[in-house]
């Protein structure tokens, strides 16, 4: 028989839950994971960054093979599209990195425990599976995840109608796919099956698209996408969505009914509550369902804390595991730290999108008196030898006080280009400071320089 108490029990081993787990294991907590899913890594491991990431990644080259790598002096001849090896690809991707975290459960003593976790009250989860049991810890850790929003009329058959988990295992390439929603991961997903083929139409309710991010790079990645042929229409409310003879229709107030192969619906993701017995335990919600925490992750029962996507927030991966290391570090030394102001997001879109920080729009909504900058890739040498001069940085910094409050890029690796910028930010720098860093030659850190020299004037390549 397994052993039954512990310090800390974490419910879910996605990104928040498996690092908090670990955390707390260094420690010194004697600790218990419960997952419900075969492989540990959650949503963001099994259906969600990652395999994204891979398609992402596989496609691009499809992409390079078929139109740009004779621009580079590359022949290939005719390339084919191999899209069972590409998910084959995708699926050993994922399960290698689920059995290093299973490596690291063993590593760190970890107890994992697989079944359907819910709690009893004092410190109980009872755990349904293949060994249903009960379990008790002093703490309980909820890191239970978020799952895709559904919307009115959109009939899901996790087939033809699905959602993001669908789209990362179509068997063919969709002749025509409707991407409902234009968030990021409506675009990754439609950016993969356009590269590998499809004709790909977003349909997205507000007038733009990537809501919440700055307004300037959005209408900028608006025009990139839309050169690369993703079809976009904006200010449609989409109000059904149902199998019709082969294939699905899709129809929509202010739009023409479409027809299409395939459907996928990533209009949110909303938080994993229910099933979970947050009532017995006394642990409350907000109004949009997710659980209520104090700065220090405690919700409103005794002895139980919340992090990652089931609470307020943005939900990505390296929030919900920075939230878990300051919540473990908080119930252990009293101690545990996150600047939520510094958090970035990224689109992994061709050219990626990075933001951190306020976008334009929030500055000004706040009054703080501020200055920008902005360089441009097609004037960065590094950029031009890639084969990526689109985009731009964008950087937002207090006009007293000169620190940096926002960061924005699309361009070619804004993706870890704004981590440069997170870091900066999280020392509180000020443009001064970026402008005056040594950024080797020829990179595409140089642009993040020339930007904060450009909320100066004194740009020197533009
Ligand atoms: P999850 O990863 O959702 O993990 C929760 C776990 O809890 C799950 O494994 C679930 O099975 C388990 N669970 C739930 N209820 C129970 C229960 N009662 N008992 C036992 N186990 C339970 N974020 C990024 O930062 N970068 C990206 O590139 C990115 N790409 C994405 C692409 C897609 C297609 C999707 C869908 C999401 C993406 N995200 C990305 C978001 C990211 O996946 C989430 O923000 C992240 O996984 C949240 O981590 P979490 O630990 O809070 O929850």
């Amino acid at each position: 028989m397994s052993d039954t108490k512990f310090d800390l029990i974490v419910i879910g081993a996605g990104p928040g839950g498996y690092v908090a787990a670990i955390r707390a294991s260094q420690l010194g907590l004697k600790v218990a994971c419960v997952e419900k899913e075969s492989k540990l890594g959650g949503t963001c491991l099994r259906v969600g960054c990652i395999p994204s990431k891979a398609l992402l990644e596989s496609s691009q080259r499809y992409h390079d093979a078929v139109h740009d790598l004779a621009d580079h002096g590359v022949q290939v001849g005719q390339p084919k599209l191999d899209l069972p090896t590409m998910m084959k690809r995708k699926d050993k991707v994922v399960s290698t990195l689920a059995q290093g975290i299973t490596g690291l459960f063993k590593k760190n003593k970890v107890a994992h425990f697989q079944g359907h976790a819910t709690l009893l009250g004092d410190g109980k989860v009872s755990i349904k599976g293949n060994s249903p049991q009960d379990i008790s810890a002093d703490k309980i850790l909820i890191a239970t995840g978020s799952h895709s929003a559904p919307l009115p009329g959109v009939e899901i058959d996790n087939d033809r109608i699905g959602t993001s988990t669908e789209a990362l295992s179509y068997g063919d390439v969709p002749k025509r796919l409707v991407v409902i929603g234009a968030g990021y991961i409506g675009l990754e997903l439609g950016s993969v099956w356009k590269r590998l083929g499809s004709e790909v139409i977003v349909l997205e309710y507000l007038d733009r698209i990537l809501p919440g991010m700055d307004d300037e790079i959005a209408t900028e990645a608006k025009k990139i996408f839309a050169k690369q042929g993703l079809e976009f229409r904006l200010g449609v409310k989409v109000t059904a969505a149902k199998k019709k003879g082969k294939g699905c229709i899709v129809e929509a107030e202010g739009s023409d009914p479409i027809e299409c192969d395939k459907v996928l619906l990533s209009v949110g993701r909303i938080p994993n509550t229910d099933g979970l017995g947050l009532d017995t335990a006394g642990v409350e919600l907000d109004e949009r369902r997710r659980i209520k925490v104090d700065e220090h992750f405690k919700t409103t029962a005794e002895g139980v804390y919340a992090i990652g996507d089931v609470i307020p927030g943005p939900m990505l991966a390296h929030k919900a595991e920075e939230e878990g290391i300051a919540c473990v570090e908080q119930i252990v030394s009293g101690y545990g730290h996150l600047d939520y102001n510094t958090i970035p997001g990224i689109a992994y879109t061709h050219p990626e999108i990075g933001t951190v920080g306020k976008t334009e729009e929030q500055v000004k909504e706040s009054g703080l008196p501020y200055k920008k900058g902005v360089f441009h890739f097609r004037a960065n040498g590094r950029a031009h030898a890639l084969g990526s001069p689109e985009g731009r940085i964008k950087i937002l910094a207090n006009e007293k006080t000169d620190r940096v409050l926002g960061v924005h890029i699309i361009g070619p690796h804004a993706g870890d280009l704004v981590n440069q910028a997170a870091m900066a930010m999280s020392y509180g720098a000020s443009a001064e400071d970026l402008a005056r860093t040594c950024q080797a030659h020829p990179t595409l850190g140089e642009a993040l320089k020339e930007a904060a020299l450009a909320t100066g004037g004194r740009v020197i390549h533009s």
